[in-house]
């Protein structure tokens, strides 16, 4: 090797491509023609990196060094952390425990790796080096090594710096050394983050935030107003609008607290497993109560009693419009609740996306992550719980109103399949409940009106348009129909399912014999990408699936309006955002393997399509 930096065999610290972070590399070649190194990550990963984006060891561990002793003086100052929390204790958990522990780390890894929020960058001029300083995140009992680095470079590629929260090694059993526990906690101490000032503001900023606080509800009014009509047609425009006094009912604003009072006291009911979340960046964890799918049960139970009873279900069909303005009003007061009980959280509990300062902009994103009443969660009450089962219950009570206004004996087949279909979701989805905890909405958005509008009016009174449509416009289903979209369905939810299940036992347990046998490409970060299968045929299989099934839920109303595909069309433009933002935190999270990825499988979500 001719004179260089670096020498064959030397241990460094290798940038990974497209991202700021670094991670300890070995040296084996260099490459005179085109001056560039060809260097192994730790986990095999063999790639040609410039020498700029090497560095040497010594440098990260004087960042380390200082940032230790910075960590030492300052923690004595800090309230000590309870014991029981600190994060090198739980490497005592007994082996019995090992699954759950390497559930814990796998959850840990991904918050820590996906989770690179970019902050404005900061220049500190004590820096030994002239135009670099490094701080280490953290290298104990950690597989590789994470490091911030600011430069020059980086901040003009990545317009930021990562903010990197430390990884934290669960534990395996091994005994953790006194001297290594106490700088663990005194790091942990002192590097307890603050909040994160919000400054890429989404949806159009504070303008677009608050354009979207009218729109958005009246988009539902309309979209009620016009699947109730006898013309549906879009072109019906102006809408034949109600008064105002018949968007109120007193009764109906009260069955629908009493509908969330009954489903908060079954979701607080101490049946089904307690299990942790996703550690928060203060390192601690949120248990939560898995008991949906016993919840549902005892609802279809309890409806059940009471049209048995001679409860007139169809009453919901009747007041619809109410049902939902009762509900949006309900929205409107829980989320200046949530905004305001938000000025009392602490900075930790503050969500990333919600914090930019401006009110409107925060109410309306959420600013506390976790808002909570002792052991009860708001957030993750409202995401599945009233609004979920509201669905269901809604699509009953239609069918019910279907039956009664057309004078059948039984429902009609096409509103049998959109009850069927849409049962079938939301029973997987309380059945996997526990999945929901590592979604973006638990582990990343705040809890205001964005979430709250979503969960408690947007899901149970615009996913139910099928259902609602039905009753005033029936459509006749031949035969073939009926097979076609019994097939379509089937079909999209084993897409759907076989993905998601996937993915989540390859996260967990990439040897698992129902996984191992799927080609992989790693990646530096320890995390690999399933290039087989499903997840190579397109990049979200999952969302293909569930896009086939939106489609069998719309088909059974018929081509002679679009307002039934209102859901579908919903849904397309809502993963293909989806899928655009995963994107791009899977490129800063994974650089060249991800580009690899979609080199291999070239296709986001439709085949040949997109
Ligand atoms: P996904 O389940 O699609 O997860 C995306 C993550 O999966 C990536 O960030 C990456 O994270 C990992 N990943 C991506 N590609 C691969 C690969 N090839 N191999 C292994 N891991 C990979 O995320 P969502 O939470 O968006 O969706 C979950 C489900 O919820 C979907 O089925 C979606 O359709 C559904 N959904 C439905 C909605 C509705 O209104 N009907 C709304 C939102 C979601 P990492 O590598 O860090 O693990």
């Amino acid at each position: 090797m001719p004179a260089t930096r670096f020498q064959n065999g030397d241990t460094v610290m290798g940038r990974w491509p497209g991202s700021n972070l670094y991670y300890e590399v070995k040296v084996l070649s260099y490459d005179n023609k085109n001056r560039l190194y060809t260097v192994i990550y730790k986990d095999g990963t063999e790639l040609e990196l410039k020498e700029s984006d090497i560095t040497s060891m010594a440098i990260f561990k004087q960042g380390a060094t200082r940032s230790r002793s910075r960590s030492r003086s300052r923690s004595p100052g800090r309230p000590r952390r309870s014991r029981s929390r600190s994060p090198a204790r739980t490497s005592r958990r007994s082996s019995s425990r090992t699954t759950d522990v390497q559930v814990q780390r796998d959850k840990l890894k991904e918050v820590l790796e996906v989770r690179l929020t970019p902050m404005p960058m900061k220049h500190e001029n004590n820096s030994n080096s002239k135009n670099e300083k490094k701080e280490e995140n953290n290298t104990d009992n950690t597989a590789s090594t994470i490091i911030e680095k600011t430069e020059t470079e980086s901040e003009n590629q990545a317009g930021g710096r990562y903010n990197l929260r430390r990884r934290k090694d669960q534990g395996d059993g091994k005994a953790v050394e006194m001297e290594k526990k106490e700088e663990t906690e005194a790091l942990s101490q002192t590097k307890t983050p603050a909040a994160i000032k919000t400054t890429d503001l989404e949806f159009g900023g504070r303008v677009g935030v608050f354009l979207l606080m009218f729109l958005l509800p009246l988009a539902v009014l309309a979209l009620l107003i016009l699947s109730g009509q006898k013309d549906a047609s879009l072109q019906s425009f102006p809408l034949e609008l109600p008064t105002l006094q018949s968007l109120w009912d007193t009764q109906v604003f009260g069955i629908v607290l009493l509908w969330l009072l009954f489903q908060a006291f079954l979701s607080l009911l101490p049946v089904g497993k307690l299990v942790e979340g996703m550690p928060l960046k203060n390192g601690k964890t949120l248990k939560y109560r898995i008991n949906g799918f016993y919840a549902l049960l005892l609802t279809a139970v309890v409806v059940g009693v009471a049209v048995y009873q001679g409860v007139d279900l169809s009453y919901i069909h009747a007041h619809f419009l109410q049902f939902c303005t009762s509900a949006l009003l309900i929205v409107t007061l829980l989320s200046v609740y949530l905004f305001v009980r938000s000025r009392w959280a602490s900075e930790d509990e503050l969500a990333p996306g919600g914090n930019s300062g401006y009110i409107i902009y925060d109410f309306f994103m959420g600013r506390e992550l976790n808002p909570r009443i002792k052991n009860f969660d708001i957030k993750f009450f409202c995401e599945m719980r009233p609004g979920l089962m509201g669905w269901v219950l809604i699509n009953f009570a239609m069918l019910l109103a279907e039956m009664k206004l057309q004078n059948l004996e039984n429902p009609s087949p096409a509103m049998l399949l959109v009850n069927i279909f849409q049962l079938l979701w939301v029973v997987d989805g309380f059945w996997h409940e526990e999945k929901l905890l590592t979604m973006m909405d638990i582990v990343y958005d705040g809890f205001g009106f964005m979430l709250t509008f979503g969960d408690l009016a947007f899901v149970p009174f615009t996913f139910t348009c099928q259902a609602y449509y039905l009753v005033s416009h029936p459509n006749e289903l031949s035969v073939f129909w009926i097979v076609t979209l019994i097939t379509m369905n089937g079909v999209g939810y084993y897409i759907f399912r076989k993905a998601n299940s996937q993915k989540f036992a390859f996260r967990k347990n990439p040897s698992d014999p129902a996984v191992s046998h799927l080609k992989t490409i790693s990646t530096a970060t320890g995390n690999s990408l399933i290039v087989s299968g499903l997840w190579g045929f397109v990049r979200h299989p999952n969302y293909l699936g569930d896009i086939i099934m939106g489609l069998a839920w719309s088909l059974p109303c018929g081509f002679n309006h679009l307002i039934p595909y209102f859901y579908l069309i919903y849904l397309i433009a809502l993963l293909v955002h989806r899928n655009a933002r995963d994107e791009r935190q899977c490129r800063k999270k994974y650089g060249s393997a991800w580009e690899e990825y979609c080199k291999a499988v070239p296709y986001r979500i439709f085949p040949w399509i997109y």
